[in-house]
């Protein structure tokens, strides 16, 4: 598999512009109301503090590769309607993410309520799909009309348009059959969704999130990788990160794990997931890894191994700091 990042030579960047990381799927806002403590059913009482930012997966991935100069671009449905809609257009202009194959449609865009506990970091969230705006293979094809080449890597995030991104990837993959790029990923997190199956085989690397291995009976990110690993097709990767117990990942049957950053004060962990991914998939283009090398290894260090790591600390490190603007 070729994880071929932007141009990295001098000479390289003098003859074309460096190729973009294109993540697909849902940009919300999210309202984070910080809290003492978890609030009591039909209690009344001041919260902390209380700010907006972009939200949702797809999004959020985009917010981190761009803030470790990583050239990006989100698509996805953006709606029209409401002050949250440009709010949400300004915001990505203002963090240098490209929009420019977003569909534009008049409907409101999806929005979070956020309860962020600021003793241990957790975050619930309360979410509303409203319009719920999905991107459709037709508008993915009208807009492409598959020709990838600006792209290194295509990341997918899954939600209920399994359907539709399974027909996206069949795009992508036969311009890639052809160009050896991009490197085409995929992200699996709502339990609550479904046909899964239709895409893990086609994907160069799978995210698995926690929630979704929890809900098919697996009590470990290692367990994860390893029980998932043969659905996925030859020399994949597979990943899983798992909270304040780090990540695992696999491939070709060997698997890797790396723990969560330690002595941390955990103060934000929503978007945890979507900067390990970013962190990760970072690491691989740009050979941007782990700070300092672990003292434990000993061994020669892969690759993979370096992006496990790195992306665990970069996770930890957000989950330390309110939202993302300080991983810069
Ligand atoms: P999600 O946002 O999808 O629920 P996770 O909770 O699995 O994501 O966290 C993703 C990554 O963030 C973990 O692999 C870990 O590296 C880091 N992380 C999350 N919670 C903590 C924590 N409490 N302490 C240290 N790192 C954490």
């Amino acid at each position: 598999m070729m994880f071929c990042g932007g141009a990295k030579d001098k000479d390289d960047q003098n003859v074309k512009p460096q190729k973009h990381v294109l993540c697909i799927g849902m940009a919300c806002v999210d309202f984070v109301n910080i809290v003492k403590e978890f609030p009591l059913e039909d209690s009344d009482q001041r919260i902390q503090d209380y700010y907006w930012q972009r939200g949702g997966n797809a999004s959020n991935n985009c917010t981190v590769l761009s803030l470790l100069s990583i050239p990006c671009e989100f698509m996805g449905v953006l709606g029209t309607e409401g002050v949250e809609a440009s709010w949400i257009l300004k915001d990505f202009e203002s963090f240098n993410i490209n929009t420019e194959h977003c569909v534009i449609k008049d409907v409101h865009c999806p929005v979070g309520t956020i309860i962020l506990n600021m003793t241990n970091g957790t975050r619930t969230i309360l979410f509303f799909p409203r319009d719920r705006p999905e991107m459709l293979y037709e508008d993915f094809q009208l807009k492409f009309k598959k020709d990838f080449s600006a792209y290194s890597w295509i990341h997918f995030e899954l939600c209920s348009n399994v359907l539709e991104i399974s027909k996206m990837i069949d795009d992508v993959l036969c311009y890639k059959n052809s160009n050896g790029q991009p490197v085409v990923s995929i992200e699996i997190e709502k339990p609550e969704f479904h046909n899964y199956n239709l895409v893990i085989n086609k994907a160069d690397l799978v995210f698995v999130s926690k929630d979704y291995a929890k809900s098919k009976g697996f009590a470990n990110a290692k367990e994860a990788v390893s029980g998932f690993y043969n659905l996925c097709k030859e020399g994949a990767i597979l990943v899983c990160a798992w909270s304040e117990q780090g990540a695992s990942l696999c491939i070709n049957n060997e698997v890797l794990t790396c723990p969560a950053l330690q002595n941390i004060k955990v103060v934000d962990t929503l978007g945890a997931g979507d900067t390990f991914v970013a962190g990760f998939v970072g690491s691989l283009l740009s050979q941007r890894f782990y700070p300092t090398e672990p003292e434990h290894t000993t061994k020669i260090i892969t690759k993979l191994e370096y992006a496990l790591n790195y992306a665990c600390h970069l996770a930890g490190l957000k989950c330390s700091m309110y939202g993302y603007t300080g991983l810069k």
